[in-house]
């Protein structure tokens, strides 16, 4: 009887098969509407500069995206595309990867039209890395060979190598045929987009083109990973698209774009200098301060860090001169370990995770509240912070309080038997209670002590009104 049934549900899988077959022929007999004039030249290697000359641009009738916009981006210079939301800037790029073409005026290589050379060896020179990488639940060595089939162990290993991700792969015990998991999901978002400029280098892109590509990183790592590009970049023009401001300060040139148009244009400086639209967005996401915004103490919200007491005001008012500014998107993640986040505006939750490995809220943080001390206390929980809310945060960066191990005893005495505990002297270990974020509602600030005869004594410059 067995092959019976088995013949049964053989059919029934050819059946729901066919019906995918359809579907994937419909999708492979799809006509492009982007096609290739007949007999047209390859696309010159880019030489000295892609344009957009008065570009038009609407994906419909009823509203434009992109209106004149006439842009010059030189080769080998690295060059942004800012503003708000649904300004138009990720469209400048699907222009230029020519996945539209514009309704009027032109992209150009080289002053050549796009249009006039094959797509082919248009895109045969670029290179992307887009916010979220689609991998594929396979090795890491055929994710990274996926952007040019056929390229060789040596070349893979040398993307791997300009997208400093090969140290990490090197010491996985399967190394290269590591599975990543579906999604990638065996791998941090760091690694992943490790693995996404790794995949843009293999094809040795005269053109990086970067949409959004450090933007649902944390902080440090996506200070990391523009550093990364920064290296993959020498050599390369550079077309990056972001909001993120902080990211793109170095640029040669950073194009704002407002409603489907560039509205101005410049280096960082000319731009703060302006005192516009940009200088605008760099107040708020560089201070992350609102002018309405109360001043934070944080000093304050240093001194109540168990690793801190004993320090006096002015070594505070120091180590709050070193705390790094950033902003958080709700849903943004800050993971355990890089130091200790402050946070300045906003609500965030802890999520840690529990046995059976899920993530479950384990504290709800507000101003004022820190993130991060257990990891640097070597009881870290592998939680992360998630903002709920648009949140400003303060980091202490854990090289910033290595160097206060080194030079506060008290601080050593804090760290002591961590990585972190540069001169170590002793003391009382603190415990996992004392350094876990605070839970909601929040303590109350430290009562000061009642005041001592002395204390009184000093106020009042009077011995006589005290009774003992
Ligand atoms: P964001 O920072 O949110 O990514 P953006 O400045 O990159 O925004 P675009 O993605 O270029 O903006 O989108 C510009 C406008 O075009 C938006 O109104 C968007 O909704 C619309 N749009 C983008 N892609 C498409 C598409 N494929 N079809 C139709 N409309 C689109």
């Amino acid at each position: 009887l067995s092959p019976v049934t088995g013949l049964t549900s053989l059919g029934q899988q050819l059946q729901s098969a066919t019906g995918a077959l359809v579907r994937i022929n419909e999708v492979l007999g799809a006509e492009p509407e982007i096609a290739d004039p007949p007999g047209a030249p390859t696309a010159p290697l880019v030489e000295h500069a892609i344009t957009l000359d008065h570009v038009q641009f609407a994906y419909s009738i009823e509203r434009p995206t992109l209106e004149d916009v006439t842009v010059v981006i030189p080769a080998g210079s690295r060059v942004a595309f800012v503003g708000p939301t649904g300004a138009g800037k990720s469209s400048v790029l699907q222009l230029i990867m020519r996945f539209y073409d514009p309704a009027d005026g032109a992209v150009r290589v080289d002053g050549i039209d796009l249009r006039d050379v094959t797509v082919a060896s248009w895109r045969a020179q670029l290179g992307v890395v887009f916010q979220d990488t689609f991998l594929f639940d396979s090795t890491i060595r055929e994710n990274i060979e996926i952007a040019r089939p056929g390229a060789s162990a040596a070349e893979v290993v040398a993307a791997a190598r300009g997208a400093e991700l090969h140290e990490f792969i090197d010491q996985l015990p399967r190394g290269y045929d590591t599975l990543v998991g579906e999604r990638g999901g065996r791998l941090s978002g760091g690694q992943r987009q490790r693995l996404a400029i790794a995949r843009a280098l293999l094809r040795n892109p005269r053109v990086l083109l970067l949409d959004e590509a450090t933007s649902a990183l944390d902080p440090r790592t996506e200070r990391l990973i523009a550093a990364t590009l920064e290296r993959a970049g020498a050599g390369r023009t550079t077309v990056a698209v972001t909001h993120r401001l902080a990211s793109v300060t170095e640029y040669d040139r950073i194009f704002v774009v407002d409603a489907g148009r560039v509205v101005e244009q410049g280096t960082h400086a000319q731009l703060l200098a302006a005192g516009g639209q940009y200088a605008q967005l760099w107040a708020v996401q560089a201070g992350g301060v609102a002018l309405t915004e109360p001043p934070f103490a944080a000093a304050g919200a240093l001194a109540r860090l168990a690793i801190f007491a004993g320090l006096d005001a002015g070594v505070l008012a120091m180590i709050a001169g070193r705390l790094r500014p950033a902003l958080l998107d709700v849903g943004e993640q800050v993971e355990e370990g890089d130091g200790v986040v402050l946070l300045r505006r906003g609500r965030a939750r802890v999520l840690a995770p529990g046995i059976d490995g899920r993530l479950a809220t384990t504290a709800e943080l507000g101003p004022g509240d820190a993130f991060g001390l257990s990891a640097l206390l070597g009881q870290g929980t592998a939680s992360v912070l998630e903002a709920t809310e648009p949140t400003a945060t303060l980091t202490l960066d854990s090289e910033v309080i290595a160097g206060l191990a080194g030079a506060y005893p008290s601080v050593a005495a804090a760290l002591d038997g961590t990585a972190l505990a540069a001169a170590p002297v002793g003391g009382q270990r603190l415990t996992r209670m004392t350094m876990a974020p605070r839970l909601r509602p929040p303590l109350p600030p430290p009562v000061a002590p009642a005041p001592t005869t002395a204390d009184v004594r000093r106020a009042s410059g009077s011995f006589s009104r005290i009774d003992p």
